[in-house]
């Protein structure tokens, strides 16, 4: 899942970058309203976490004209004012949901899934596919009633396969969805985690589309 933070408070902004990365989004972080905007012209997000009080553009103004280019993100707003204008503003404006500051990273985060699983249409928060189990919320993977170890980047390679079950994903989506900005990418990285999920879950799972990405087919 790639995920754009907008957050112009330094500390807040890293601690949340770091928490969020560790949780297994690919996290772009922008300083401003300005970056903000520039960032989610040149890329796709599947979530935007976007604080309220911004420099140069604020919150609401960014969250309008997102709406107005019709992108289809799921929008969580920040705000430090527990003013019940301000978030009725917000939502009416197209946010999804909204945290008052000072707020909990877990709770962020159970937020942020729920809003990915109805953004994404699915009802159960467990993805399934023969004796595969995803479980999103407690970051499991069962083979059967066997618990399987993997790797965050192994997990969220594998969450994202399986929420577009039967639909090719693009070596390039896929390592946008696992890589935030800055972050080091092996030329063969994908296909790195790829063999270890094979490894692992067996070699039937995941088809490769030779020069094109990789699909789960649907059972
Ligand atoms: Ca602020």
């Amino acid at each position: 899942m790639r995920l754009l933070l907008v957050e112009d408070d330094a500390l807040l902004g890293d601690g949340l970058r770091v928490g969020l990365r560790q949780a297994g989004y690919a996290v772009d972080w922008a300083q401003d309203g300005l970056a903000a905007k520039l960032s989610l012209q040149t890329e796709e997000y599947d979530l935007v976490v976007l604080d309220l009080g911004l420099p140069k553009v604020t919150g609401l103004e960014l969250l309008r004209w997102l709406r107005g280019q019709g992108k289809s993100a799921g929008i969580l707003i920040l705000t430090a004012r527990d003013t019940i204008p301000d978030r009725i503003t917000g939502l009416d404006a197209g946010a999804d949901d909204y945290l008052i500051k000072p707020f909990d990273l877990d709770e962020l985060i159970a937020r942020l899934r729920a809003l990915s699983r109805r953004n994404s249409g699915i009802v159960t928060p467990l993805l399934q596919h023969g004796a595969i189990t995803l479980d999103p919320a407690a970051h499991q993977v069962k083979n059967g009633s066997d618990l399987v170890d993997l790797s965050a980047r192994e997990f969220a390679l594998l969450h994202l396969l399986l929420l577009h079950m039967g639909r090719v994903q693009t070596r390039d989506q896929l390592e946008s969805h696992l890589y935030g900005w800055g972050e080091e990418v092996e030329s063969n990285s994908i296909e790195v985690h790829i063999h270890h999920l094979r490894k692992k879950l067996g070699n039937s799972l995941i088809r490769t589309l030779r020069g094109i990405g990789y699909v789960i087919d649907k059972p």
